[in-house]
């Protein structure tokens, strides 16, 4: 690793550290043979190097990627981004239940809310169904048309969306989006702007968590910066907002920052008091964490080996952006017979890094499939899928790979 140095994106403090830096598909999900047929053609390279830098000044994260491959990527993702919806399918929803469930409080005697990136509605419908007034602002138009056809209001646009119009809000939210935006300050500030005495919340991968566990899941292109408490903080003060109430869920962190706070929040000061320890322990962690993220992919192509040379057969559950990255760092796992998602709008479709078809779950009944392993932040969900389908027998080795890697059933 070259460990160059930066100016912080942020705060244009030199005093910033690379340290990470890793070979990533230009897109981490499944794609229609046909348009990665085409995108073969279209693009120089599938991948790029990125880099990760730290800055100790802010505290703020951010990678390498420049404008132009932000323009291409984001290109790729609003045509080809397929993630599945919780709302049709009931699978991948217990981070957004969890979400209604931990910020219920913030949400009491709340007559008017907005979500940015509010997908195909899920939140929005649960909190509708409370009798909140709600509305969505989502880009991708399948998302928005399935969310329209749940019964809610959606501006399909991306944010900041002129048809708001002067409509006030108590509470603007967004879930996994602020990690994805060019400027961190104007999008709050944006947000700011919708409510005079509200609430802002948003939910972002846990930089902090991820350092101090050594997981690198949440780096990839198409997070350009991540947020760990210390910048949050920072963030906050810039925009002059007196109170916050930081929630943490392992992987995920829930920030609610009030411009009228009540006794449900804390001033920035104490909550920088509450936080000091854990930030020097992440800027502790940094020089190491390269080293053992390797470490991790290492004992990965190991456990491959080891089954590919028995003779096992082996089948991946995950059809999206952990398996996605991970088929470009890891040689052994473009090996493996089998790729399996809960989706079955992505069956027979591939990765860039693979030309193994995604299947449904039924092919783990009649394929002989012995070894089992599951790339995805949804483990405990497929852990139990699989023993409805009462696969958890006839598999004779499943492990889980997030956060640790683990045999499960042996
Ligand atoms: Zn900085």
């Amino acid at each position: 690793m070259s460990f160059e140095t930066t100016v912080c994106k942020y705060c244009n403090s030199p005093r910033t550290f690379n340290f990470l830096e890793d070979v990533y598909p230009l897109f981490a999900f499944p794609l229609d043979k046909k348009v990665k047929a085409g995108l073969k053609k279209s693009l120089a390279s599938f991948v790029t190097n990125l880099k990760y830098f730290y800055c100790y000044d802010c505290g703020f994260v951010f990678s390498n990627i420049s404008g132009d491959e932000n323009k291409i990527i984001g290109q790729i993702y609003s045509q080809h981004y397929n993630y599945i919806s919780p709302l049709l399918t009931g699978i991948a929803s217990s981070e957004a239940d969890d979400f209604v469930e931990i910020t219920r409080p913030y949400f009491k005697n709340v007559s008017q809310v907005l979500e940015i990136g509010c997908f195909d509605g899920y939140v929005l419908k649960k909190l509708k169904d409370e009798g909140i007034n709600v509305l969505g602002i989502e880009p991708g138009g399948n998302a928005a048309c399935i969310a329209r056809g749940a019964g809610i209001d959606v501006i399909n646009s991306f944010f900041p969306a002129g048809e708001i119009g002067t409509r006030k809000f108590d509470v603007v939210f967004s879930r996994h989006v602020i990690e994805h935006v060019d400027n961190v300050y104007d999008f709050l500030s944006g947000q700011l702007k919708l409510t005079d005495t509200g609430t802002i919340i948003f939910e972002t991968p846990s930089l902090d968590w991820f350092i101090l566990n050594d997981l690198s899941e949440a780096f990839h292109p198409q997070h350009q910066i991540l947020l760990g408490h210390k910048f949050i903080l920072r963030l906050l003060r810039d925009l002059s907002i007196p109170g916050v109430s930081l929630l943490e869920r392992e992987h995920r962190t829930v920030c609610v920052a009030a411009l009228r706070p009540s006794e449900m929040f804390c001033t920035l000061d104490q909550a920088m008091g509450n936080i000091l320890n854990t930030s020097s322990q992440v800027e502790r962690k940094l020089a190491s964490f390269q080293r053992n993220i390797k470490e991790k992919k290492d004992i990965l192509t190991g456990l491959l080996s080891k089954h590919i040379s028995n003779g096992d057969s082996i089948a991946v559950w995950g059809g999206g952006s952990f398996t996605g990255n991970l088929l470009a760092q890891v040689e052994e796992l473009r090996k493996v017979e089998y790729i399996i998602d809960s989706d079955p709008r992505k069956c027979g479709m591939e990765f860039l890094h693979s030309d193994v078809d995604i299947f449904s779950p039924d092919v783990l009944k009649d394929k002989g499939i012995n070894v089992l392993i599951i790339f995805s932040q949804f483990a405990d969900e497929i852990v139990s899928r699989l023993s409805e389908l009462n696969l958890n027998k006839t598999i004779k080795t499943i492990y889980r790979t997030f956060p640790v890697i683990e045999v499960i059933t042996n």
